[in-house]
């Protein structure tokens, strides 16, 4: 049976043993043989030839070089540390070099020995260097040229002590790819080999590993890619269909009094042309019968809390009661006060439920919500507890949505027998191949479009000597009636340290903007939170000028009035935060500005960052330059998903595949939802099979 082979823990494999099983399972996760032939090398090398250092130049790939080194040297201290070594072949040399890992390189190399030494060359001070080469021992058997791609598999220095560098990992996945010949099974069907021209999976497994030449390696790559993002589309689009037929949900097919006076007396202005067609989307879903699972996706300032509202109106004059779950208490609290004041004298029973709320206070609001009395209730997580009953509950809509975990999504779900129709509305955009994959299973509404008359926000990128500068320039906005934030980095690991800067930011403001002429509120995590809101409330009313806070003010804080945006030691923020930072202004229909204080010294991606805020407001684009940068994994709210684990594909570069995937899933579960058919029967196998090995990541709401 193959799947027993491929299940066969990794130490039985010959060159391995329980003592390197045990640390290829705690470093790489490599438990079984099928682990370890997904373990795919992250770089060939052409081994074909060896390079002379005289004929390095800008179009100089990934190459090897054949000499010796010498001149090991340290330079300079902590952070810019790096270590550099000079090597010499007979026609001239190049300057190695190491940030990282610089102890453990330092003693390895003797001066009468010769190396082989892969890497890409890159020009820094008009000379190339050679920034972390991989280096080996030249041996004989390496003078001789031999395979002509050779695989790199990315390695720890724990394995590396223990045996297992580049070359052993290589040595034990030859044995194991020797051996699996034969074993390994196509997972697709032969018409989408067919119709594709892919190679099977067996060629692809086998030439990943030890291909003998590019054009057969681009195809194994093409096919191994297809394979995973096309088993992640089948299950996201086959949870969706499994939803749709399983769970009803109720039908909203009224839209009555409340929705209708609101309309027509209370709603302060126009509405987008973007927000009306959303709010007909989730209408559409919400009466048809099936339970709506939706992400509505806006830029910050462009009005989903109307569109929420709205739809909560909707569900009340079906007769079901609504509620919205914010990520913090200030923001709950804020639209606790909107949502209040918009629907005043339409006679909705409206209550705010956050981890402050008092005892006999929150008896109220648990009977009320059992009763039904209650109809809209606006809170943070407080809301999932159990305690909290309803008697009817209709809509779920949980605001910024990448602060909450898939477990708290799923439970209120559970609070009604009927599971409540879902909206969850995030401003930090996610670029299009990652809302394919994170949220495949979800619908997707976009409120492309901010209110007319929005400027957009100018932001500046200033250093630390143009504080003065920066103080004129919030005097001269005071003057003129405006409002000021000046947000201060927040690090969970030293909470201490970050109430120091602002402690220290607070003293340096007030010096510079005494009472009583101008009035300071300071917000931050450790307060409580009638604290907090008392000193938001003092902002919101315009009795202070100027907000000092960490980022407890990042998501959805709405004061029209506000019109700077200063945020200190701005490299220490991502970039989606610094554009959610910034989107707190630019609310009103006066000029904003964005200020991004910054040291001097900058990382290249630093920089990279602050140049993207000062060129682009549209957090499309924003999100696209994170994504580069970052990569998948630390992209907000996608760490817990475990869809970005990806062994080969890559969602910026692949985007091209992960479309083709998506369209060939959705055709095959068009014609064959339940992978009935006999052609099909292998992609069914094999994606049982994967979520067997999962959790079952598709249902994220
Ligand atoms: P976000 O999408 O970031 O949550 P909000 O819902 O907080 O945005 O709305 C931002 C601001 O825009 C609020 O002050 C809101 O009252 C205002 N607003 C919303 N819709 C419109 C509209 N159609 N025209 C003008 N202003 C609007
Ligand atoms: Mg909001």
């Amino acid at each position: 049976m193959s799947y027993n082979f491929f299940l066969t823990p990794i130490e039985y494999l010959k060159g391995v043993g329980p003592k390197r099983a045990e640390i290829l399972r705690k470093e790489l996760n490599i438990h079984t043989f099928q682990d370890l032939l997904q373990y795919y090398p992250y770089r060939y090398i052409d081994r074909s030839r060896f390079f002379k250092v005289n004929e390095i130049n800008s179009d100089s790939a990934y190459i090897q070089l054949k000499g010796n080194i010498s001149n090991i040297r340290i330079i300079g201290k902590g952070r810019g540390q790096r270590m550099t070594a000079r090597f010499t072949d007979n026609t001239g040399n190049i300057e190695l070099v190491w940030f990282q890992g610089i102890q453990w390189i330092q003693d390895k190399f003797k001066a009468d020995k010769e190396y082989i030494v892969f890497g890409k060359p890159s020009l820094f001070n008009r000379r190339y260097n050679m920034p972390h080469p991989e280096i080996e021992e030249a041996t004989n058997e390496d003078m001789a040229v031999h395979e002509t791609l050779q695989p790199f598999y990315s390695t720890t220095e724990k394995l590396k002590s223990k045996g297992l560098g580049n070359k052993s990992i290589g040595k034990i996945t030859k044995t194991l790819v020797l051996r699996a010949k034969g074993e390994i099974k196509e997972t697709l069907s032969d018409n989408i080999l067919h119709k594709l021209k892919l190679i099977s999976r067996e060629e692809a497994l086998l030439n990943i590993h030890f291909p003998t030449n590019t054009s057969i390696l681009s195809k194994a790559q093409a096919r191994l890619k297809f394979e995973e993002l096309f088993f992640i589309q089948l299950e996201m689009l086959r949870s969706k269909i499994d939803r749709n037929q399983k769970i009803k949900g109720h039908t909203f097919s009224k839209v009555g009094d409340y929705l209708n006076k609101f309309y027509k007396h209370k709603i302060p202005f126009d509405l987008t042309n973007a927000q009306k067609r959303v709010i007909k989307e989730i209408r559409a879903d919400m009466g048809s019968g099936l339970q709506m699972n939706r992400l509505l996706q806006g830029d910050v300032g462009s009005g989903k809390t109307l569109v929420a509202l709205m739809n909560m109106l909707i569900t009340l004059d079906n007769g079901f009661q609504a509620c919205l779950m914010a990520p913090t208490e200030v923001l709950a609290n804020q639209h606790f006060k909107t949502v209040s004041k918009m629907l005043e004298s339409l006679n909705i029973n409206i209550n705010l439920l956050t981890g402050s709320t008092k005892t006999a206070q929150r008896k109220v609001i648990h009977s009320e919500l059992q009763n039904g009395e209650l109809q809209i209730l606006i809170g943070t997580h407080a809301l999932i507890e159990d305690t909290v009953q309803f008697k009817n509950l209709g809509l779920v809509v949980i605001d910024e949505q990448h602060r909450f975990g898939v477990v708290q999504r799923a439970k209120l779900w559970k609070k009604n027998i009927i599971p409540p129709h879902v909206l969850v509305m995030t401003a930090t955009p996610i670029p299009r191949t990652l809302a394919m994959t994170f949220y495949g299973d979800l619908e997707f509404s976009v409120i492309d479009e901010l209110p007319p008359g929005r400027k957009p926000v100018k932001t500046y990128h200033y250093y630390d000597s143009k504080r003065l500068k920066l103080f004129g320039f919030i005097r001269k906005q005071i003057e003129e009636g405006r409002q000021i934030y000046i947000v201060y980095p927040l690090i969970q690991e030293s909470e201490t340290l970050d109430l120091k800067d602002l402690q220290d930011g607070y003293d340096s403001i007030t010096r510079e903007f005494p009472l009583p002429k101008y009035a300071i509120s300071v917000v931050h995590g450790k307060m409580k939170a009638a604290d907090k809101d008392f000193e938001m409330q003092r902002f919101i009313k315009g009795e202070t000028q100027i907000m000092i806070s960490t980022t407890v003010i990042e998501v959805g804080i709405d004061v029209p009035n506000a019109s700077v945006m200063v945020i200190e030691n701005a490299e220490r923020f991502g970039l989606s935060q610094l554009h959610q930072l910034r989107g707190r202004v630019g609310r009103g229909a006066d000029q904003s500005y964005c200020i991004l204080m910054t040291d001097y010294k900058l990382t290249a991606e630093g920089k990279t960052r602050m140049e993207t805020m000062v060129r682009s407001n549209d957090g499309f684009e924003i999100a696209e330059v994170d994504l580069k940068l970052r990569g998948p994994g630390d992209i907000t709210g996608t760490q817990q998903s475990g869809i970005v684990d990806l062994k080969i594909a890559n969602l910026i570069k692949d985007e091209k595949i992960l479309k083709f995937a998506r369209d060939i899933a959705n055709q095959i579960l068009d014609e064959d939802p339940d992978l009935t058919k006999a052609e099909n029967s292998r992609i069914k196998k094999h994606a049982l099979q994967l979520s067997k090995n999962k959790a079952n990541w598709g249902l994220i709401s």
